[in-house]
Parts: structure tokens; C-alpha cells; sequence
């Protein structure tokens, strides 16, 4: 299952889920598990095989927990699935690595400091996964007594059991079956019970047979208690992130802003006071960081202090991996008059591994675009897919893919079943692409609204 996604801000969500929206067809990153070799078209990736085997050599290195405070760029064109494959890997991660996703542009318009929201967009990105062992509840625990005629003093313990509530293991998700009958330990067997492994041998009712058995199931296990009773405990596992962790124990936000996503600043003191209490959990072993990834999207939008928080964040002992992407070239770092690649300060630039994406052959943008239709369940005719192609090829693919959308709305409208090449063509009329736009702003330049919000009308009004 994929790791859950979260935004920075809750004014945001939305923006966030139509961020997803768009890439709802990619369910990973397309490469067979063991070679890590991209497929030409899998889990809705197609095409970018360079930078989809880069990435999954990342995500190998996320996984098992390596790349913690690194930093990697995707650069490339606009709509050549920088965001796509950032999403491809979140949905690679496990199911408890936090995935957060950034807009650069959220963190200039947030009710907190740039570099709050910053912070927070890394702590959601780190999680803490703690074990709890709770005993059982009363009524639930299952009474297993030494029976003595067999075992005397036995250090191992050859045990009846006595409960005829073998379901409520069951229902715990523990089985006790014969490896190789797959039989089930009933009650009234006798067995033995090795307490390291958890290891169960069936003696057999009449003593007369001695097999193995598992015990199946990871949440629950038997702790044999001084008195010789025996009980079974559930091993629960959490995991949260230090964000949340953050928030519950902050006295002016308290748990209810967790839902609200009205967190606020949050105090330095609180994080200190959180970071040594999850590293003593680390030490007595009941807790392990999972370190995620931080999404940042447009980073050519930060400025110069969010690239020093950054630089300084990644040198953190609890640091996720960050991954940016920018469609930008050479460009102006923000807050500062210097240029340079991707915005982005040449010493922060130095850290970074840069991933590139490339711009789309013809075939791979009708592969593309017809992915989408299927994930919208729209039926497009071969010719009506050829023209959304050609205008993917001349105006982009976002512009192209949200032609379907609408071109399935004309169709409606005349009750057909398929999206036909009138449709898109009718489509493309009504909706203008970037490069139209900019064409009959500067075209009519002087009917807009200026700067300084005065109308001018033009020379000859
Ligand atoms: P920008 O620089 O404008 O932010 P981008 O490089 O992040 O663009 P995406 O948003 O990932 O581009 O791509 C635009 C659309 O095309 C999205 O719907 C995305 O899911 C889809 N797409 C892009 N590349 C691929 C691909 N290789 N396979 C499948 N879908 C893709």
C-alpha cells in the first residue's frame, strides 16, 4: 500500500489534492523489483527511463534507510513528469514512510515564518515508529498452566492449555498451526513453548508424538509470568510523525489542531524537549526513526534563508531526504542579484544530486495522454487522440491532458460516446494553452489592467 501524502497547510489541501489529482494514473515507478530496470510503460510511468532508474535507485536507498539528509533535484521542462515520478516514488515507499509535498509558493503565504513552515514540512517528514506491548485484557487472557506430571522442572515448560478460548488468539491474529499438516493447536494439547523463539512443539494429547508447530502472526506473543501462567500480549506498532508528536505536546496548540491544521509556530523548546525524548526511546529500543522524503516543487520560488534553513536542516541528525524539482535554467536566486542554475545558490547547488527529465517523442505522449483518458474513463477516437497528440507535442502535455477533460464535456453535449476530433478541435478554440495566451495579452496589451491598477484604453479609445 502507498505511503500516505501529506500537504503543508490545510488552506492548502486542496491545491495539494488537485496536485495528486493530475497524477492519479502513476502507482509507482514502473522498474522490475530486482534489476531496478524501468519498463517502457508500468504503473502508469512511460518513457523517462533514465530518470526513473535514478530514481528508484534513490527510493532503494530510502528504504533501507540510507539517504536520510541528502538532497536530489529533478530538473527538466515543464510537464516532463518531474512531479510524476516524485509521486512514483512516494507510492514505492512503505506504507508507514511519511511522504510530504511542498508548493514553494505555500510557504510565502502561510500564517507563520517562512522558515516555521519550513520546519514543520521537515518534521512532518520524519516518522517514529513505536512499539507498545500491552497485556491483555482481563477475560482475553488466555490461562495456560504448567501441567506438572509432565514436566517436573522442565525449563522449557511442557504446558496444557486449559482454555477452551483458543478463538480470542485466533482473533489476535496468532495461530498456532503444524507447519506441515497446517493443523491447529487445540485446546487441551499439550505443547511446548520455547520462549526466545516463540516456537511452539505439539507434544500430542497422549505424549506420544512431538511435532512443530508456528506461531503465526507478528502482533502477538506468550510471556510466561513467574506464577507459571502464561500471557499473550499484543505488540502494537505506531507510527506518527515527529510533527505530530510536536503538536500533541504543545500546550498552546494541543492535539485538536492536528485536525484543524491550525498548528501555528511551535516552540523551539518543545522540539528540543521532543528530539530527547525520541532518542531515548530509540536507545531502550522502543522506538526507530523512519526517515521520509520532503517534496519541494518549484524551489526556484524559495529564497536565499530558505536554502540556508535547508542546508543547515540536512546536516540534522533527524533529517528526511529532500527532493526538489524546478523547470527552471539559469535564473535569479530570490532575496539575492545573482543567477545562477535552477535558482538555486551554487554551494546548496554543490550538495545536490540532479536527476534530468527530457522532453516527450510523439509516441509517448499519445501512450501518456491515452493513460489519462482510461484513468478518466473517457473513450477517445484514434484520430481525436492523433490531434490531442500533435497539440501535446506543440503545447505541452498539461495543456493536452486537460483538452480531454473538456473535449469529453463537448461530447456529452451532443450525446456521443466517444470523444471525436470536432471535439478536441472545438476544445482548443474555447480554452487557450500558455503560448496563445501570452500571444493575445501582449496583442492587446494596453486593454489589461496595468501594474498600478489603472485601465488603459488603448490609443485609439
Ligand atoms: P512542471 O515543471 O510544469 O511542474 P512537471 O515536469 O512536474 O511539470 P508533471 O506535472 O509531472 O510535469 O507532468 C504533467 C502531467 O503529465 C501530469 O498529469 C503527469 O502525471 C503526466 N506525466 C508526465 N510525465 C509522465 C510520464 N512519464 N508518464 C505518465 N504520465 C506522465
Amino acid at each position: 500500500m502507498a505511503a500516505p501524502i501529506t500537504t503543508v497547510s490545510d488552506s492548502k489541501e486542496s491545491q495539494g489534492l488537485n496536485l495528486i489529482a493530475a497524477h492519479s494514473h502513476i502507482r509507482g515507478l514502473g522498474v522490475t523489483p530486482d534489476t531496478l530496470t524501468p519498463k517502457p510503460n508500468a504503473d502508469g510511468l512511460v518513457g523517462q527511463q533514465q530518470a526513473r532508474k535514478a530514481a528508484s535507485v534513490i527510493l532503494q536507498m530510502v528504504k533501507e534507510g540510507k539517504i536520510a539528509g541528502r538532497a536530489v533535484l529533478i530538473s527538466g521542462p515543464p510537464s516532463t513528469g518531474k512531479t510524476a515520478i516524485a509521486i512514483g516514488m512516494s507510492k514505492g515507499l512503505g506504507e508507514d514512510t511519511p511522504f510530504t509535498m511542498l508548493a514553494s509558493s505555500e510557504i510565502f503565504s502561510l500564517e507563520m515564518s517562512k522558515t516555521e513552515a519550513l520546519e514543520q514540512a521537515f518534521r512532518k517528514s520524519i516518522g517514529v515508529r513505536i512499539r507498545e506491548e500491552s497485556e491483555v485484557i482481563e477475560g482475553e487472557v488466555v490461562e495456560i498452566q504448567i501441567d506438572r506430571s509432565v514436566t517436573g522442572n522442565n525449563k522449557s515448560g511442557k504446558l496444557t492449555l486449559k482454555t477452551t478460548d483458543m478463538e480470542t488468539l485466533y482473533d489476535m491474529g496468532t495461530r498456532m498451526i503444524d507447519s506441515m499438516t497446517k493443523e491447529k493447536v487445540m485446546a487441551g494439547d499439550i505443547i511446548s513453548i520455547d520462549k526466545a523463539s516463540g516456537r511452539i512443539t505439539k507434544l500430542g494429547r497422549s505424549y506420544t508424538r512431538s511435532r512443530d508447530y508456528d506461531a503465526v502472526g507478528s502482533d502477538a506473543k506468550f510471556i510466561q509470568c513467574p506464577d507459571g501462567e502464561l500471557q499473550v500480549r499484543r505488540e502494537t506498532v505506531h507510527t506518527v510523525s515527529l510533527h505530530e508528536i510536536d503538536v500533541i505536546n504543545s500546550r498552546t496548540q494541543g492535539f485538536l489542531a492536528l485536525f484543524s491544521g491550525d498548528t501555528g509556530e511551535i516552540r523551539s523548546e518543545v522540539r528540543e524537549q521532543i528530539n530527547t525524548k525520541v532518542a531515548e526511546w530509540k536507545e531502550e529500543g522502543k522506538a526507530e526513526i523512519v526517515p521520509g522524503v520532503l517534496f519541494i516543487d518549484e524551489v526556484h520560488m524559495l529564497d536565499i534563508e530558505c536554502f540556508s534553513f535547508i542546508n543547515r536542516a540536512l546536516e540534522d541528525e533527524l533529517a528526511p531526504i529532500v527532493i526538489m524539482a524546478s523547470n527552471r535554467g539559469s535564473t535569479t536566486i530570490r532575496g539575492t542579484n545573482y543567477k545562477s542554475p535552477h535558482g538555486l545558490p551554487l554551494d546548496f547547488l554543490d550538495r545536490v544530486v540532479i536527476i534530468s527529465t527530457h522532453p516527450y517523442q510523439a509516441d509517448e505522449i499519445r501512450e501518456i495522454l491515452s493513460i489519462r483518458a482510461q484513468e478518466e474513463e473517457i473513450d477517445v477516437s484514434p484520430d481525436a487522440l492523433a490531434l490531442l497528440t500533435k497539440i501535446g507535442q506543440e503545447t505541452g502535455l498539461r495543456y493536452a491532458s486537460n483538452l480531454i477533460t473538456t473535449s469529453h464535456l463537448l461530447s456529452q453535449k451532443r450525446r456521443a460516446k466517444e470523444v471525436e476530433v470536432g471535439d478536441v478541435q472545438r476544445s482548443f478554440q474555447l480554452f487557450y494553452d500558455p503560448q496563445r495566451s501570452v500571444r493575445f495579452v501582449s496583442e492587446f496589451e494596453k486593454r489589461f489592467i496595468g501594474e498600478d491598477g489603472g485601465v488603459t484604453l488603448g490609443a485609439g479609445a
